[in-house]
């Protein structure tokens, strides 16, 4: 049977499989595969918690949030407490981009693509706000790191003939639209591309950087 990855990942986060569970625990799942359940509890074999889980879906959910992240995430940082995150995580984004965001304070949208659905950009503020991906913790601007992290091997190869894997990895992403993500271009540090989280491929677009920092040239 699949590995279950007990989701408090920031006290915990061992992966373990059905066998490992308490005697009541893994006789528990394996009724509830034969009943079709999608809905039970059971207790992480390391750090006895409990943990939501779907049978069907094979999905683990804390039942708690991590309480570090909660007050890192709701908090709006100010210029400064952004720059000095991206500054301790090493990530250098273009000083001019970090201007033209800590000008405006509205939301701002971007249509990449004719016919689809603006791109909304996040904040300095969000930017470095912490996301779950997977049960691990990431700055929103490095998140693609943790997208990438379980992509089948097939799949690599084909993202691979666009951007090499590891300097993907290191892509910084700016904006978002559904499941889809706006990065900008690491080799280059200012042409923009597309992540599709969902069906997981990466499409160049026809902007750079530079077009979002002049007066939102990118179609309003
Ligand atoms: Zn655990």
């Amino acid at each position: 049977m699949k590995d279950i990855k007990c989701p408090y990942y920031w006290f915990c986060g061992e992966t373990f499989n059905v066998k490992d569970l308490s005697k009541h625990d893994s006789d528990f799942v394996n009724d509830a595969i034969s009943k079709g359940m999608a809905f039970m509890f059971i207790h992480c074999p390391k750090c006895k918690t409990q943990i939501q889980f779907n049978p069907i879906k094979w999905e683990e959910t804390a039942m708690y949030d991590n309480p570090n992240e909660k007050e890192v995430t709701k908090k709006i940082k100010t210029k400064k407490e952004a720059l000095d995150i991206l500054r301790n995580e090493n990530i250098k984004l273009i000083t001019g981009y970090i201007d033209f965001l800590s000008k405006k304070n509205s939301t701002l949208e971007v249509s990449i693509i004719e016919g689809r659905n603006k791109f909304r950009l996040y904040t300095l503020s969000e930017l470095c706000e912490k996301v779950n991906i997977n049960n691990e913790a990431y700055l929103q601007i490095k998140s693609i790191a943790g997208f990438l992290k379980s992509v089948p091997e097939e799949l690599k190869e084909w993202i691979e003939d666009e951007i090499p894997f590891n300097e993907l990895m290191n892509c910084l992403i700016v904006g978002y639209e559904n499941t889809s993500y706006l990065f900008i271009d690491n080799r280059d540090e200012k042409t923009l591309w597309i992540f599709e989280s969902g069906d997981i491929y990466i499409k160049k677009t026809q902007f750079e950087l530079n077009d979002i920092i002049k007066n939102m040239k990118i179609g309003r």
